[in-house]
């Protein structure tokens, strides 16, 4: 099957004149490509198209040239056929499709090799990831899929490992940590090939973790080097002059409380014509930077664009988007690169909508900035002063002594679903949300969304709170179109040739809007809540569309989690495919406990709820989510054997591991008495009718 291994950056065979500029890895259909002209190519000339790379190029720009299903019959899409992802969680990973294969993970950090055109199993590789390490990862066990190059597949795992397969078989060639077990890191975030090194970031910045991205030889799995995005703590020596610079920024530091963070837990593009690896670096740990240090410093190179030279991990230059970072917003969100005239000259340029809400377009060569406008509601900073490049700040988003509201949320204008760039209509498609957060002088890392009747209260605007495919104009700065959505969660983005936007929301459906006016030409049913972004291929003449569908967000009344299971699927669609089997009905929810038997607990709850954000929400979320059991709905019996399971590890082989490390038994008993507080709180929701289940 694998007679015939494509090079990683080659995209088409007999269609390479569509675009040449893809094996420069840069730039990709910035002018002229992609121009096949619609309806004059009947579909047995399409040609086979891979999905080789995570942004289908190193550019990251997730646009395809691929126009056989286009914006008049893409409402004749269906299924081809549906692959079982063995997962009631969250998927966010783009699938790679190289010589008819796709490659997937899931949760777990597990791959999926299966055949692109039937979704037969070719193989499967489970890392076996410590069930416990679930306690270490912010946001669910996700993954956001493979690099591939040559023979080989690359994944990182959540505990922290770079792994090396056989792409013939998925054996392991090379399994290679990368955190050294501790502090608590993970991946989450696909690796990227540059030549013959395989770069990997990693996650953990709510954990107080010190970020770092570093490169590995893909033939060995031998580190090459590793560019630390924070100075390291106290005396230590700096690594590189880089740090040293950064030092200076990070006056009157606690370093009994901060590791720094700034993890790069996502965002990669490579630049071949300049040679240049950029990598976006994410929040402060903790948020607050009043408890990170007593003086007010820029934190470098927290929330920052970051361009490495990739043999040598050297900083070229660097661009920073919220200095001395407060409120979880991180610049890890997707970096398309392009060219734009601008003021009648043609630049590259980088493009980012990171969560603090504001559009940036660098010049990617310089890092310097040529434009920032807010694409959502923005009240932290009035606006970013073009001379020193950097966001004034309103003081609205101020909450070293007292709560505030802030908009964007720490949720982010854009997080990290992908949003994609069409040469053709020079439009950037971006899964944007409109919320507001609040934030909060004591406790830490806690946040709380805010309605439009707060933001009434406190003077700010009243923006519908939900998610939204903007359409961007980045020369303008302007939106062209906005589609609002149901509910607060979208799905990554996909543009095409064939005047076409496509994306899952996490209302259930697939969406497919006109990328130059907006107008919605699909809403197909899928029944399972979608956060993935699909991507397109093709194969024996037909185009497909894959998806991850798999729901990991906040559930709100539009979520189809309430009517179904999140059973996770590799969806692919064609023309003329069939129905979307909806999932299996979920069963009814476990009722609440009524307070009056809720046992009286002696432990603080106050006490118990910073507990529970340390850890416990990343699995069992605020108020319900996917990811883990609701513990308001836990049974009494479970509730009689909470110790058991919090500290001994009754739990451990379902993935709930025992906390007696890091816990004592009287922060159980806190955790509990908070719990049964939230349960009774939950259980007069219902009674009132105030309560949506
Ligand atoms: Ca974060």
């Amino acid at each position: 099957m694998f007679s015939n291994v494509p090079h990683p950056l080659k995209l088409v065979d007999t269609a390479s004149a569509w675009c040449l500029g893809i094996a420069a890895g840069c730039v990709i259909f910035a002018t002229g490509c992609g121009q096949v002209d619609q309806g004059q190519e009947p579909p047995s000339a399409l040609p086979d198209t891979e999905w080789p790379l995570h942004g289908l190029t190193a550019a990251e720009a997730r646009f395809s040239p691929l126009d056989q299903i286009h914006v008049d019959n893409v409402g004749r899409l269906g299924l081809a056929w549906s692959f079982d992802m063995d997962s009631t969680r969250g998927l966010e990973a783009t699938p790679i499709m190289v010589d008819g294969v796709l490659y997937v993970t899931s949760t777990w950090s597990r791959v999926y090799a299966v055949d692109a055109r039937t979704g037969t199993l070719l193989w499967e590789y489970d890392p076996d990831v410590p069930g416990g390490w679930a306690r270490h990862a912010c946001c669910d066990v996700v993954n956001r899929g493979v690099a591939i190059s040559g023979d080989r597949v690359f994944v990182g795992t959540l505990d922290g490992r770079l792994v090396a397969l056989n792409r013939a078989d998925g054996r392991v060639l090379w399994d290679t940590d990368t955190i050294n077990r501790s502090p608590p890191y993970t991946i989450t975030g696909a690796p990227r090939v540059v030549g013959d090194l395989v770069i990997i970031g990693n996650g953990g910045g709510e954990f107080n973790v010190r970020g770092y991205v570093s490169a590995y030889r893909a033939d060995t799995g031998e580190m090459a080097w590793r560019f630390y995005t924070v100075p390291g703590r106290g005396d230590d020596p700096h690594e590189n002059p880089a740090l040293e610079r950064a030092a200076e920024t990070w006056p009157g530091v606690d370093w009994s409380v901060t590791g720094g963070g700034g993890t790069a837990w996502d965002s990669i593009a490579y630049d071949a014509d300049l040679d240049l690896l950029y990598v976006g670096t994410g929040n402060g740990s903790p948020w607050a930077r009043h408890m990170r240090s007593t003086e007010s410093g820029d934190h470098l190179y927290l929330s920052s664009i970051l361009a490495l030279r990739p043999d040598t991990g050297a900083l070229a230059w660097y661009y920073q988007t919220t200095p001395g970072d407060n409120w979880d917003y991180t610049a890890t969100q997707n970096m398309i690169l392009t060219e734009l005239e601008i003021d009648d000259v043609q630049r590259k340029v980088l493009l980012q909508a990171p969560k603090n809400g504001f559009f940036y377009v660098l010049d990617r060569a310089t890092g310097e900035l040529l434009s920032a406008e807010p694409y959502v509601t923005v009240t932290w900073a009035s606006h970013i002063d073009m001379v020193s490049g950097r966001p004034v700040e309103t003081g609205q988003g101020d909450y070293s002594e007292q709560r505030q509201l802030v908009f964007p949320s720490t949720l982010g204008g854009h997080n990290w679903h992908p949003m994609a760039y069409s040469p053709e209509t020079g439009l950037v498609y971006i899964p944007a949300r409109e919320a507001s957060g609040y934030f909060h002088p004591t406790k830490l890392n806690w946040f709380e969304l805010g309605s439009e009747e707060a933001a009434r209260q406190t003077g700010q605007p009243t923006p519908k709170i939900a998610g939204q495919l903007l359409a961007w104009d980045p020369v303008t700065q302007q939106a062209a179109w906005r589609v609002h959505q149901p509910g607060l969660y979208n799905g990554g983005v996909l543009a095409t040739a064939g005047n076409l936007v496509l994306h899952g929301d996490g209302d259930g459906f697939l969406y497919a809007h006109a990328a130059d006016t907006g107008e919605e030409r699909l809403k197909l049913e899928l029944g399972t809540g979608v956060i993935a972004p699909p991507i397109t291929y093709s194969l024996d003449g037909v185009q497909y569309v894959a998806l991850l569908a798999g729901y990991n967000g906040i559930e709100d009344d539009s979520t189809p989690v309430h009517r179904y299971r999140n059973d996770g699927r590799l969806l692919v669609f064609k023309l003329d495919g069939r129905p979307v089997p909806l999932p299996k009905q979920r069963p009814p929810p476990q009722p609440f406990p009524p307070p009056a038997d809720l046992a009286a607990i002696p432990g603080e709850i106050s006490h118990g709820e910073g507990l529970y954000l340390r850890w416990c929400v990343g699995c069992h979320g605020i108020e319900g989510t996917t990811r883990g059991p609701d513990l308001r709905r836990m049974t009494l019996g479970t509730r009689g054997v909470f110790h058991e399971i919090v500290m001994d590890g009754l739990y451990a082989p379902k993935g709930m591991a025992g906390f007696d490390d890091v816990l004592s038994q009287d922060d159980s008993l806190a955790i509990l008495a908070f719990l049964n507080e939230q349960t009774r709180q939950a259980h007069l929701a219902q009674q009132d009718g105030t309560w949506a289940d």
